[in-house]
């Protein structure tokens, strides 16, 4: 039988960890693209040379071009809505100096932002929860699938779970890839929404001022550090639906 190939779009925290499962479990050959150069070449190296000491025996290309993608089964799309490549750029030394001015910051704090020769701006986006993640062939990761604010540190988490997910669904109906998307985009979807919205929450509050930010401080002093924790068990302690074993 002739062996499948999969070609991942993207060589992201998504696109790497999709092309390390599949590796790993021998599903496929892998073709990991991106248009940065040297990226999917090095991430490829790397997980090709994992192979050998992890004990699988991986067929994974690093690309800029979508030659070595021909004879594919399957694209997963995980780039999202950007004016350009990536969501990091270098930033501008006198612009953001600009923007911290003298009256609202201490002298020794100023001497601590004119210490970098240089910074990298973030932007931060998020996006409306889609009604789906997939369509036919084609699914979304990652960011591309939800992009959150970071106020909960889950972005690149919830790509990880997707990849995971993925991988199991794909693996389970190895000959039916549109529904295994399907399987993908149900299961992820109301999970990823619960955690954009209570990112974006999570980011009102970190910011509030004056009287609200005390009630904020004195509520979180009286729910003490371990019930605090306790909110989050649903986010830390969740398991994919039974059947979908994740090793
Ligand atoms: C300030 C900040 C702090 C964060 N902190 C955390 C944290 O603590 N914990 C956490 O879990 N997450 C955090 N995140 C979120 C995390 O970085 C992202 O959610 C994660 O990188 C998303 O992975 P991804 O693979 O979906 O996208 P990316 O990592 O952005 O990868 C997408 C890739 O696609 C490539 N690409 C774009 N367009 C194309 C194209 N047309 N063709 C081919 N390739 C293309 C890009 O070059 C990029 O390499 C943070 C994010 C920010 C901004």
């Amino acid at each position: 039988m002739m062996r499948r190939k999969i070609t991942i779009v993207g060589a992201g925290a998504t696109g790497a960890t999709a092309a390390h499962i599949l590796a790993a479990r021998d599903y496929a050959d892998v073709v990991l693209t991106d248009i940065k150069e040297g990226l999917p070449q090095g991430k490829a190296l790397d997980l090709n040379q994992m192979g050998p000491v992890l004990g699988f025996e991986p067929q994974i290309t690093g690309t800029n071009s979508y030659e070595e993608t021909a004879g594919s089964d399957v694209v997963v799309i995980t780039a999202d809505a950007w004016s350009g490549p990536g969501w990091s750029e270098p930033a501008s030394r006198v612009d953001l100096l600009g923007r911290l001015s003298a009256r609202h910051w201490a002298p020794q704090a100023h001497s601590v932002f004119r210490a970098p020769d240089a910074w990298l701006k973030w932007a931060l986006y998020e996006t409306e929860p889609l009604a789906r993640f997939a369509r036919g062939a084609a699914a979304l990761l990652g960011d591309a699938a939800h992009a959150m604010l970071p106020f909960l540190a889950q972005g690149a988490a919830m790509a990880i779970e997707d990849a995971a997910v993925a991988a199991q669904c794909l693996a389970r109906m190895p000959d039916d890839p549109v529904a295994a998307w399907e399987s993908y985009s149900a299961i992820r979807r109301s999970r990823t929404r619960k955690v954009q919205r209570l990112a974006a929450r999570n980011g009102k509050r970190y910011h509030r001022t004056g009287a609200s930010a005390m009630l904020r401080n004195t509520g979180m002093r009286l729910l003490g550090g371990e019930r605090l924790l306790q909110n989050y068990d649903w986010l830390y302690d969740w398991r994919p639906p039974a059947g979908l074993s994740i090793t």
